[in-house]
Parts: structure tokens; C-alpha cells; sequence
């Protein structure tokens, strides 16, 4: 089994390539450890992107975290949608809340918005 990944722990944004091969995961494309990490976690499903929606006026608008973050923290950063508030137009990739949840990912408008 293989899964391209991008990694986001920086502006490299590495392709990285993982795959298993037993009870081996082997990662390639990480330009430094960080990614051998980051692809291995993401790949066993450790970590995840969180969706959702936050309130904008009357209107509901489409959101994601910037990066995975731990499986554990996904009910807390569910949790702090609530808590955001937009005012006037955004745009995607727009950064909404930096370090939400302190999980290290910001929360940023999702794609298409
Ligand atoms: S593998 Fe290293 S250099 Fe590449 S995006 Fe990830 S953290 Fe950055």
C-alpha cells in the first residue's frame, strides 16, 4: 500500500511517498527528519486535517486546520470553531486563527471558499 502525502510541517512542502512493506513504513521525498514523521504519522492515520464551518454573519464558511494535527486534539479544535468569529470577506488559504488549540496548525479557510 502507497499514499502520497504533502508534508506542512514547512514552506518546503515536500512530496512525500509512503508506503508499507510489512511491518515497515518506509518514507521518501522528506528533505529532513521532520518528515519521516510527519508522513509516518499521517499515513497510520495519527494524524488528521480537521474540517468545519464557522460563522460569518448569517452565513457558514467552510474551514480547515493549515496541517494534521494529533488525533487526540480533534474534539478540542471542534470544540474552538465555535468560538471564531469572522467579519467581512475572506478568501481561501486565509489564516483565521493562528495556533488554534495549540496544536501548532492554524486554522485557515478551506479551498473553494
Ligand atoms: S520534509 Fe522537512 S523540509 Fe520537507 S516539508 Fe517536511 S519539514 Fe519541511
Amino acid at each position: 500500500m502507497q499514499k502520497e502525502i504533502i508534508c506542512t510541517e514547512c514552506a518546503n512542502r515536500c512530496h512525500l511517498l509512503v508506503e508499507q512493506q510489512g511491518e515497515e513504513i518506509i518514507v521518501s521525498g522528506n528533505r529532513c527528519p521532520r518528515g519521516l514523521k510527519s508522513g509516518r504519522e499521517e499515513f497510520l492515520g495519527e494524524r488528521v486535517t480537521v474540517h468545519g464551518f464557522v460563522r460569518c454573519g448569517e452565513e457558514k464558511i467552510a474551514v480547515q486546520t493549515s496541517k494534521p494535527v494529533a488525533k487526540g486534539m480533534v474534539y478540542k479544535v471542534t470544540l474552538a470553531l465555535k468560538r471564531v468569529k469572522v467579519d467581512g470577506p475572506v478568501s481561501a488559504g486565509m489564516i483565521l486563527a493562528e495556533n488554534i488549540s495549540s496544536t501548532g496548525a492554524d486554522l485557515i479557510v478551506s479551498e473553494g471558499e
